[in-house]
């Protein structure tokens, strides 16, 4: 049988589960802020623990621990993009940004995607597996432990959709937030997603004050049915009602996701009627100037054009920011990093 992952367990859960091994419910307490606030990898690691303790421990449960194999530093503004393999050698990103406001991480939801997104590198080759919440917590923890600097914002806006995992989101985002962990506030927190329906109405019933991010990218039909696959599953007008009651119920504004293609999806009259679907959305756009991949030809809209199109939407009343573009020189688009990184090991094996 599978070991059950202990960095995957809610303090509560913890308690259940050493008190069944017959120690006293503060070592559970212990055990948490060594995986939770000290980050160690290892249990030989916890050293006010006896050493049996931490052998019981060890037999079982398992204890995720990303390997860092790769990173690259912006030489710009510091952006710092990981590769890390997970024990079943399987690869993600993560990226690591600072602001004036704090660090922020973005994090990988899933090895793959299975959403299709024309533009996107990280689905091109499909969903491979889900992330645990354990391994989407490490994310975060080995880039505080390997930075040594507080990380206070976290976006689930790497690989994967992350309401295509829900219950290891729903997961990870309380783990988080533990006052007896990283007490990184739901404030702190933005989830991105494609735009499932069922799962936005789901999120919006936890009532959860993470911030929403909606990839919308087109604001009719069409166009978005050209980018995205999944505006074949649900229509436009479904996915705005959705977020829209998402705001009804929490008191969170949702940010509304728009990659500028040029040509595509780019000009003055898209911009206007990007607005007329945001009017009473409670919501502003963030406009993102799409990261070409190798893979297809999609090209970014010209800066004149992003501004335009920015200026349409704020005369409209719609707030409008674009998105900095942080480490231009290692950027490659989401998913690229991992994607050249697999190329080079095949080489290697055919080699
Ligand atoms: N699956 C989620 C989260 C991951 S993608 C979602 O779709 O929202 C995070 C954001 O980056 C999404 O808005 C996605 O559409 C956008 N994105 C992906 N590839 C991009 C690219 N090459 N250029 C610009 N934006 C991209």
């Amino acid at each position: 049988m599978e070991k059950t992952d202990i960095r995957g367990l809610a303090l509560p859960e913890l308690e259940m589960e050493v008190t069944a091994l017959g120690e006293k419910p503060f070592r559970a307490r212990q055990v948490y802020q060594w995986l939770h606030q000290k980050l160690i990898t290892d249990y030989g690691q916890m050293s006010n623990l006896l050493q049996k303790l931490r052998e019981t421990l060890a037999d079982h449960f398992s204890l995720t621990a990303l390997e860092a194999v790769d990173v690259r530093i912006s030489q710009i503004d510091g952006t710092r993009k990981y590769l890390f393999r997970l024990a079943d050698g399987n690869v993600i990103e993560s990226v690591w940004m600072r602001y004036h406001h704090g660090n922020s991480v973005c994090i990988s939801s899933q090895v793959g995607c299975r959403m299709g997104c024309r533009f996107c590198a990280s689905t091109l080759d499909g969903l491979e597996r889900n992330l645990t919440a354990a391994e989407m917590l490490d994310q975060v923890y080995r880039i505080q432990a390997l930075t040594g600097e507080r990380v206070s914002n976290v976006v689930v806006m790497g690989s994967g959709e992350p309401l295509d995992n829900y219950d290891n989101l729903l997961r990870f985002i309380k783990l988080l937030g533990a006052p007896e962990g990283l007490n990184i506030s739901q404030r702190a927190v933005t989830v991105s997603t494609c735009g499932i329906v069922p799962g936005i109405r789901r999120l919006a019933e936890e009532k959860l004050q993470i911030t929403l991010a909606l990839s919308l990218h087109a604001p009719d039909d069409e166009t978005r049915r050209q980018l995205m696959p999944i505006a074949n599953r649900y229509a436009l007008e479904d996915v705005m009602a959705a977020c829209r009651d998402y705001f009804a119920l929490t008191g969170r504004r949702v940010t509304y996701e728009y990659s500028l293609v040029r040509g595509v999806n780019d000009d003055v009259r898209t911009a206007r009627a990007l607005a007329g679907l945001l009017s009473g959305a409670h919501g502003h756009a963030n406009l993102i100037p799409v990261n070409p991949i190798r893979e297809r030809d999609y090209v970014q809209s010209d800066q004149r054009s992003i501004q335009a199109f920015k200026n349409q939407l704020e005369r409209s009343g719609i707030p409008a920011t674009v998105r900095r573009e942080m480490g231009r020189d290692i950027n490659g688009a989401c998913g690229q990093l991992r994607r050249s990184f697999l190329r080079e090991e095949r080489q290697k094996e055919g080699e």
